[in-house]
């Protein structure tokens, strides 16, 4: 017995479910669900499935068909024709399908549908009868048909890749019909009438006859597998296979092809099509919100050919409030539509996006998946869902990507710069936040000009597949045609990218490279800056601001995530401003301070002098002289963190890089320095070079430091202790935790902490108190601690892992030299992922579980956590979460996210522990 490669659906019953996402493809598995399951059984005209196996045959069979496949076609296609009481390619009652693509993922217009398939000579003049005389709507479904078919199936299935842009055979049919309604008058392509169509499909076959010297088939089975094999192509067509790449879906699972039922938007005034949202998925309110065309095929919707209209008022807009709404037109049909939507959200538990026709006031659903939303939109629904007790906390949760969640972090812009200013045009909001960069009119053109590092706003009429490289490159899209439902707002959701669409004021002059709204004109390389959440572009480059803490969803959201993980939160902040910061954005500690940050930047020009005396002292006693000097410096800057974290605890790095990294260059540092030290300018030029390394990353550095020079170390740990006594005596409840890095034996550990543990007491005694509450441990960064973790947690009384140090000597990659060859890496597929950006886990991350076993065997209640790069990365912080860390730590701006990531990894372990 072979496998089963078709999957009926129609007539209240359907063979596949929503469950089979990956056989089916996710529209032919919803397909199945809305015209099957028994609480849904909703007006699906009647099809079937071909499955994605089929696909995956297809590929590695050269392109051909698994046997008993044609059979099952056959038995699935007269199924359809019993229940439709119509015969594909009947002359007098003919069935007409169209044929769809679906992958398990869903990738807007990337592939292929046809619409129309089984018109022919032959039954045009059955589908008259049927439609009771409208030859009109025939013969505008025959053009349609053969505009879609020789583009798909002729032209790029076949492989013909036209010279350029113009002589593709769409546009020159599409060339043919602009000159016909040019010469009858018609604004609208409703206005040809039927004498014009008939002509025009003539004209339309001999074109085709010409550029692509092949006819136009006119036989229903050659035109329905035509259909089929083009879907399968269109896997690996240009489009889909650079959408796959960004969005990361394997090229293995392949797309499945639906065959249904055609239902017709194109009779008449009473038919209709559209596009529709369970709620806004622009800013996740919940309100039915869509557009529709009268008298109209589903792809005008999406392809902006005419302006839709909107549903219902909520749905309204600017550039659309003239426009009567289906609310209005067919009330009792959009009532029937508008509960509909209702079963499915509930059925579904979540955002729906639905495609419907009204066939002649009859309505019919032609497609329904999640809904691609936006960050904000994502957690609002999420919050709402929430509340409405339409989903549990943990399902919320996963609602909200991590990336969705950095879209809320993002900048908009200053809203004191954008009050002074007036839009040149406005459009639809479509993708949140702002942007600002420089113009340019071509993907391509955006694509080169991000690659030189410059932010670009992507101008288009509208945007079509073609150009998701460039909109991916671009800070921002603009177009000027589209409505909330077109290409550009669809692809640019699904990014969380600032988007505007559907400017009707604005020109764009592709030839001239500029575009004019009003009297303003803006040439390519001008500077714009959109507000995506309103819809408005402005002139120039205006001040951009972060808007997060004011987003009183967001916090509430985050607070959900709080009350599920595990995992603490805490940053690595060297300053209290950025403290302060990530105490706003929940972090719970500092994670990583790093002493040597007060010689890098703002006001650090006294400190580093000083610093620099002590590297080039030559003897103890000038050594101290300097040390000195700077202590007050230091503990200046320690008190400022650990007060900003009151109560937290606050990790700080003893001084880690190695000191000729602080050696002057510049002259007049070099004499100013000479004379401070009282020595001459050759006698320091021999000092500094003396601190030179061949090697500097694996030289004299860290804990290396301390050991050669107690002294250094000593300042430093006295300058916390002091720190933390002086706030004590505020009435603060500071918590230091001294960490020595670079550490990669006991012993050096326990060299440092006889230090500690001296100037601990002298502390006490100097003002006078019993006790300071802190921790001595230590950094995990060289693989030998790791194996060796048992021993070194008999001192140190925390571990925390430096997993980009333990990343660059674990693999022996240098970090400042992977440019050269990890590319390489990736591409070929040796490695599947950059191991500085995401935690390898197999083999680093065997080293961290290694030291985390060991290090908690000698010392039961072991501190661990990691204030590597990797803290802030969502798979990494699952990571850290499964290997039972306590913490981890990251940059102000990423707390946020790693709440979120920390929380999703608790309901993943649940998951995997009871599956469901
Ligand atoms: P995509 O995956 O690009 O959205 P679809 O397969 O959904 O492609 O087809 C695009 C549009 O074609 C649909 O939105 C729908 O309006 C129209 N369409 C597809 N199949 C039918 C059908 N059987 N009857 C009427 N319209 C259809
Ligand atoms: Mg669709
Ligand atoms: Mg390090």
């Amino acid at each position: 017995m072979g496998r089963k490669y078709v999957y009926s659906f129609g007539g209240g019953k359907a063979e596949g479910n929503e469950g089979m996402k990956n056989l089916l493809g996710g529209k032919g598995a919803n397909l199945a669900e809305m015209a099957g399951h028994k609480s849904l059984k909703l007006p699906v005209p009647p099809g079937f499935t071909v499955t994605t196996e089929v696909c995956t045959y297809y590929y590695e069979n050269k392109k051909s068909y698994p046997k008993g496949l044609a059979k099952e076609v056959l038995d699935a296609m007269k199924g359809v024709e019993k229940l439709m009481g119509r015969e594909f390619g009947d002359p007098d009652n003919p069935l007409l399908v169209s044929v769809r693509s679906g992958a398990r993922r869903s990738m807007p217009g990337m592939m292929e549908t046809i619409l129309n398939i089984g018109l022919t000579e032959k039954t045009i003049l059955g589908l008259i009868k049927q439609s009771g005389g409208n030859g009109r709507f025939v013969y505008d479904a025959y053009r349609r048909l053969i505009m879609m078919y020789s583009d798909v199936v002729m032209e790029k299935a076949a492989g013909i890749e036209p010279k350029d842009d113009e002589s593709g055979i769409r546009k020159q049919l599409e060339k043919i019909m602009g000159k016909m309604k040019q010469e009858k008058g018609c604004k609208s392509d409703t206005d040809l009438k039927v004498e014009d169509l008939k002509k025009l499909c003539a004209l339309f076959k001999s074109k085709i006859k010409e550029v692509l010297k092949k006819d136009f088939p006119d036989e229903p089975n050659e035109q329905l597998w035509g259909g089929i094999s083009a879907v399968f192509a269109s896997w690996n067509g240009k489009r889909a296979v650079s959408y796959r790449r960004i969005e990361g879906i394997p090229d293995e699972w392949g797309t499945a092809v639906t065959v249904q039922t055609m239902v017709f938007g194109n009779m008449g005034n009473d038919s209709a099509t559209g596009v529709a949202f369970t709620r806004n998925p622009g800013n996740g309110e919940n309100k039915f919100y869509g557009e529709y065309l009268i008298n109209a095929q589903g792809e005008d919707v999406v392809a902006g050919i005419r302006t839709p209209a909107p549903i219902n008022e909520y749905s309204k807009s600017d550039h659309d409030k003239e426009l009567v709404t289906l609310e209005k037109t067919m009330p009792k049909v959009y009532k029937e539509l508008f509960d509909i939507q209702n079963r499915l959200e509930k059925h579904y538990r979540d955002m729906q996006d639905i495609e419907f026709t009204i066939e002649k006031d009859r309505l019919f659903m032609l497609q329904c998946r999640v809904g691609k939303r936006n960050g904000p939109a994502a957690v609002r629904m999420a919050m709402d869902m929430l509340k409405e007790k339409l989903i549990k906390k943990e399902e919320a949760m996963m609602r909200v990507s991590p990336g969705q969640l950095e879209e809320l972090l993002h900048p908009i812009i200053d809203p004191k710069a954008e009050a002074a200013q007036k839009p040149i045009v406005k459009g639809l909001p479509a993708g949140p936040g702002g942007a600002t960069g420089q113009v340019v009119f071509s993907a391509k053109d955006a694509v080169e000009w991000a690659k030189q590092g410059k932010s670009v706003i992507l101008v288009r009429e509208e945007t079509n597949p073609e150009d998701v490289e460039g909109m991916r490159a671009a800070r921002a899209i603009l177009t000027a045609r589209g409505g909330m439902t077109s290409h550009a707002a669809l692809v640019a959701r699904g990014w969380g990218k600032c988007c505007i669409v559907g400017c009707g004021a604005l020109h764009v002059d592709y030839a001239g490279r500029k575009f004019s709204a009003g009297d303003k004109t803006i040439k390519e390389g001008d500077w714009v800056t959109l507000n995506g959440t309103k819809g408005n572009v402005y002139v120039g480059q205006l001040a951009m601001m972060d808007a997060s803490e004011e987003n009183k969803i967001l916090m509430d959201f985050l607070k959900v995530c709080d009350s599920i993980k595990r995992l603490g939160i805490r940053t690595n902040a060297d300053t209290p401003t950025d403290a302060k910061k990530a105490r706003q954005f929940g972090a719970e500690g500092i994670g990583l301070f790093r002493t040597e940050h007060m010689f890098y930047g703002k006001g650090s020009d006294e400190p580093l002098f000083m610093l620099r005396e002590m590297i080039v002292s030559k003897t103890e006693a000038e050594r101290k002289k300097a040390l000195d000097k700077l202590f007050p410096y230091v503990k200046k800057d320690i008190k400022g963190a650990i007060e900003a974290m009151d109560g937290f605890p606050v990790v700080i790095r003893l001084l880690d890089p190695p000191l000729h990294e602080f050696v002057p260059r510049d002259p007049a540092k070099l004499e100013q320095l000479a004379k401070e030290l009282n020595i001459s300018l050759d006698e320091l030029s021999s000092r500094a070079a003396a601190l030179h390394e061949s090697n500097p990353m694996m030289g004299h550095r860290g804990v290396r430091l301390g050991v050669t020079y107690p002294e250094v170390s000593a300042m430093q740990i006295r300058a916390i202790f002091e720190a933390a006594a002086e706030l004590l005596q505020e009435g603060k409840n500071p918590y230091p935790e001294i960490m020595v890095p670079v550490v990669c034996d006991v012993k050096e550990l326990k060299d440092q902490l006889a230090i500690a543990q001296q100037i601990y007491q002298e502390v006490l005694t100097k003002y006078g108190i019993k006790k300071i509450k802190h921790m001595f441990g230590t950094m995990i960064e060289i693989p030998r601690a790791a194996l060796v973790a048992g021993k070194i947690a008999e001192v140190a009384q925390f571990f925390s892992y430096g997993t980009n140090d333990l990343t660059q000597m674990g693999f022996g990659f240098s970090r400042d030299d992977i440019g050269g060859f990890l590319p390489d890496y990736i591409k070929k597929g040796i490695l599947p992922a950059d191991p500085f950006q995401t935690i390898d886990q197999e083999g680093i991350g065997e080293l961290i579980k290694i030291g985390i076993e060991r290090g908690r065997k000698a010392r039961k209640d072991l501190e661990v956590g990691i204030c590597g790069e990797h803290g802030g990365e969502p798979r990494s912080i699952e990571f850290c979460h499964n290997v039972g860390m306590d913490y981890v730590s990251c940059s102000p701006f990423r707390v946020p996210i790693a709440r979120l990531a920390a929380a999703q990894a608790v309901i993943k372990e649940g998951k995997r522990k009871k599956p469901a």
